[in-house]
């Protein structure tokens, strides 16, 4: 059986003290995971780090919304680091906006996105999407929804999957209709509000994910996230889903490789 954290952050400074050890326990219990870029030297970060181990991990490049408000998106500095070989996804990159952004820095986030939409489809590669809501609203979906539209970006010109998802099952609907996958998080083990997305979201769209450091399962709630713990999240879904933990895994692993096209 292999899992697949299809979105986690193993080259953050979080990990520098005992990243050998993690990375000996996804050989050990098969894991394979996507480290995710939220900047330009993070990128790099997990470009570099992917590299050194083949056969477990991916890396994806790209601008989070608001995690470095310092940085010009540079697109011929993402290109150049996208475009190797082991770089399977351009992100995670959206909108963000759960601290109540000023109007500046949601047109800010918007000129990101747009542009990072543009190298997804550009190269070829899926988007790794990021959307954040403040409690109790949906427009960072909305928005994004409504600009992934305007771009043009859908199954025919572009793939990709909206990670951490925490929205409902009309937003998901939208997402499904886009061609993009829908991914869950560590959340779905303690939230029973989340049983009704994943019951609604198709086996065949489902990816799993830890966004590890952040967002522990349970019943590592509070703690450090890592890739392994993926499988927290996997045994809720089989659950929802009336499913083996194998089959679970074995339909979030074909889900993941088809969509980064990972051979
Ligand atoms: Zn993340």
């Amino acid at each position: 059986m292999t899992l697949f954290d299809s979105h986690c952050h193993l080259h953050f400074r979080q990990f520098d003290n005992d990243r050998e050890e993690i990375i000996k326990k996804l050989r050990d219990f098969n894991i394979k995971i996507i480290n995710v870029g939220t900047d330009f030297k993070e990128s790099e970060k997990a470009v570099a780090l992917a590299k050194q181990y083949p056969d477990l991990m991916w890396a994806s490049v790209g601008l989070h919304p608001n995690d470095n408000l310092e940085e010009n998106f540079d697109i011929n500095k993402y290109r150049e680091l996208a475009k190797l070989q082991n770089v399977v996804a351009i992100g995670e990159c959206g909108l963000d906006y759960f601290r109540s952004p000023s109007e500046t820095e949601i047109k800010r986030q918007k000129e990101i996105f747009v542009k990072q939409i543009g190298l997804a489809k550009e190269l070829k590669k899926p988007l790794i999407l990021h959307c954040r809501p403040p409690k109790g609203s949906q427009d960072a979906y909305e928005d994004a929804i409504e600009i992934l539209k305007y771009e043009n970006f859908n199954i025919s010109t572009g793939n990709g999957v909206a990670h951490f998802f925490s929205d409902l099952k009309e937003t998901a609907k939208k997402f499904l209709e886009l061609g993009f996958y829908i991914s869950f998080a560590g959340p779905i083990t303690f939230a029973p509000e989340y049983k009704e997305i994943v019951e609604f979201v198709p086996m065949n769209r489902i990816l799993i994910e830890t966004d590890a450091p952040f967002a522990a399962p349970a019943p590592h709630r509070g703690r450090r996230n890592e890739p392994a713990y993926v499988e927290f999240v996997a045994h809720k879904i089989a659950e929802w889903k009336r499913l083996s933990i194998e089959e679970v895994a074995e339909q979030t692993t074909k889900n993941t490789l088809r969509l980064f096209q990972i051979k």
